[in-house]
C-alpha cells in the first residue's frame, strides 16, 4: 500500500487538490497553528521546490512531521504523506532538522539496543531517588518519568478472570518484543510470556533479533532500514508459524517490511511471507478470548483509557479489537474522549526533533485524558508508552501507566 521508497522529487507525483481536508487532522499544525507544517504546507512547498537541493528550512519543515497518518485517511486525493516526507528526507543533510544531533545518536543508539538497558538500569534508579524531590516542571523529572511512574494496578487480585482451559500445551510462538520490550520495558515481555503460559504457548525469541528499522526508515535511511529487516527476517524465518508482535510500531514496520524491497524480488518475496505472518497483540489475544466463558465478574469497577497508537489507528484500523479484549476483562470499564482518539505526540524520533511541538500534543492529550478520571492508562506502542508516562507526570498525576499486555496479565490469572 505504502510506496516506501523513491527516487528525489519523485514525491510530487500526484498533485496536492490544495482541500484543506488535512488541516483538520494533522497534530502539528493544530499544535503550531503554523499550516506550513500541515500536509497541504509540505505538498505546497515540495511542489514549488521540487527541482531544488532541499535547504535547512525546507528539511526543518519536513522534520516537523509525525508520520502519524492521519492525513492520508483523509486525503481525497489519496496522497501518501508519510511516505512521500520519508522519500524527502533520503536526501536530507545527515543532521537535518533541529535537535538534528540527538536524533542521530538516538537512531545510532537503536544499532545498539542493549545499550537501551545500561539506560533503563541508570534511570530507573535516578528515578527512585530524584522523582519525588524535583519540582513537577522541573525537565529532568520530565526526563526520568519514562523510567519511573506507578505501574501497580489498583484492585487486580480480588478480580481476574481464570484462563480457560489448556489446549495449546507446549505451542511454540515466535514473539517480537522489540528493542523497547527487550531492554527498557522487559516486564512488557515477562507479561506477554506469563499471559500466554496461561493458555499453554511458549515464547520463541529468536537470538540477535535486533531494532525493527523504523527509526532508521523514518528519519530516511532505507539502507539501514533494510540492512535491520534482513537480519531480522532471517531470524524469524526459523519458524512458520504466527509472529507475535506487542509494540504497534514495530508491529506495522515488519508487516510492511515488503516495500523496503521494491527493487529486490528475492528479499520482497521473504518479507512479504514474514509480514503475513505478524499478528499484533491485541487481535492475537481476542482470537484467544473469544472461545473463553466471561464468567469472572468484579464489583470493583476499573476504569481504563486506552490510547490508540496511531500506526494502529490511521494505519491498519485495529481499534476495536485491544477494546474488544479490555471489554472481556472483569471489572473494566472503557472511558473514551468525546472528540476521540488523539495522537501523543511522541512519533519515534519526533519527540527529539521538535520537542516543543512534542510536548504540546502530548499535554493537550494528557488534559483531556486526566479529565476523564481514568484509574490506569494503557496502550500497545512503546512509543506512546513512553510519551504518555512523560504526560502523566508533567501534569503531576500518578495514574498508571502500562502496557496492554500487563493490564490483560494482571486481570487474568
Ligand atoms: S503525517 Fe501526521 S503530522 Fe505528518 S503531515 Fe500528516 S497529519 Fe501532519
Ligand atoms: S487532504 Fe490531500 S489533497 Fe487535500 S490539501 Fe491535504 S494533502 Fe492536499
Amino acid at each position: 500500500m505504502r510506496e516506501r521508497e523513491s527516487e528525489a522529487g519523485a514525491a510530487v507525483q500526484k498533485r496536492c487538490a490544495k482541500c484543506g481536508a488535512c488541516t483538520a487532522v494533522c497534530p502539528v499544525y493544530r499544535a503550531s497553528g503554523n499550516e506550513i507544517y500541515s500536509a497541504r504546507g509540505k505538498r505546497h512547498l515540495a511542489e514549488v521546490f521540487k527541482d531544488e537541493r532541499p535547504g535547512p528550512v525546507f528539511e526543518d519543515i519536513y522534520a516537523k512531521c509525525l508520520l502519524c497518518g492521519a492525513c492520508s485517511r483523509v486525503c481525497p486525493s489519496k496522497l501518501d504523506i508519510p511516505a512521500d516526507v520519508v522519500a524527502a528526507r533520503s536526501d536530507f543533510s545527515m543532521l537535518y532538522g533541529e535537535h538534528g544531533y540527538q536524533k542521530f545518536l538516538a537512531r545510532k543508539a537503536l544499532n545498539r539496543p542493549e545499550l537501551l538497558g545500561a539506560a533503563r538500569v541508570l534511570g530507573s534508579r535516578a528515578a527512585n531517588i530524584l522523582f519525588g524531590r524535583l519540582p513537577a516542571a522541573s525537565g529532568l523529572r520530565l526526563r526520568l518519568a519514562m523510567f519511573g511512574g506507578s505501574s501497580s494496578l489498583p484492585g487486580h487480585d480480588d478480580a481476574a478472570m481464570p484462563r480457560s482451559a489448556d489446549t495449546s500445551a507446549g505451542t511454540e510462538l515466535i514473539y517480537f518484543p522489540g528493542c523497547a520490550a527487550s531492554y527498557l520495558y522487559p516486564d512488557i515481555t515477562a507479561n506477554v510470556r506469563e499471559f500466554l503460559q496461561g493458555y499453554g504457548y511458549e515464547l520463541n525469541i529468536p537470538d540477535g533479533l535486533g531494532c525493527c528499522g523504523l527509526a532508521a526508515y523514518a528519519s530516511g535511511h532505507p539502507d539501514e532500514a533494510r540492512r535491520l529487516a534482513r537480519k531480522n527476517i532471517e531470524l524469524l524465518e526459523q519458524g512458520d508459524g504466527p509472529i507475535l508482535v506487542s509494540c504497534a510500531s514495530c508491529f506495522a514496520q515488519l508487516a510492511d517490511y515488503k516495500d523496503l524491497f521494491e527493487r529486490d524480488a528475492h528479499w520482497k518475496a521473504r518479507a512479504e511471507l514474514v509480514g503475513e505472518r505478524v499478528v499484533e497483540i491485541s487481535c492475537f489475544v481476542e482470537n484467544l478470548l473469544q472461545d473463553q466463558d466471561v464468567a469472572a465478574q468484579s464489583d470493583r469497577v476499573l476504569k481504563v483509557f486506552y490510547h490508540d497508537p496511531c500506526h494502529l489507528r490511521h494505519d491498519r484500523t485495529i481499534t476495536q479489537e485491544p477494546r474488544s479484549v479490555l471489554r472481556s476483562l472483569p471489572g473494566v470499564e472503557l472511558v473514551e474522549l468525546a472528540d476521540g482518539p488523539q495522537c501523543c505526540g511522541q512519533g519515534g524520533l519526533f519527540h527529539i526533533g521538535a520537542p516543543e511541538l512534542s510536548a504540546r500534543i502530548r499535554d493537550d492529550l494528557a488534559t483531556k485524558v486526566l479529565a476523564l478520571q481514568p484509574d490506569v492508562i494503557t496502550t500497545s506502542c512503546s512509543g506512546c508508552l513512553m510519551q504518555l508516562k512523560t504526560a502523566v507526570a508533567a501534569a503531576d498525576s500518578t495514574v498508571p501507566v502500562i502496557h496492554l499486555a500487563a493490564l490483560i496479565n494482571a486481570r487474568t490469572r
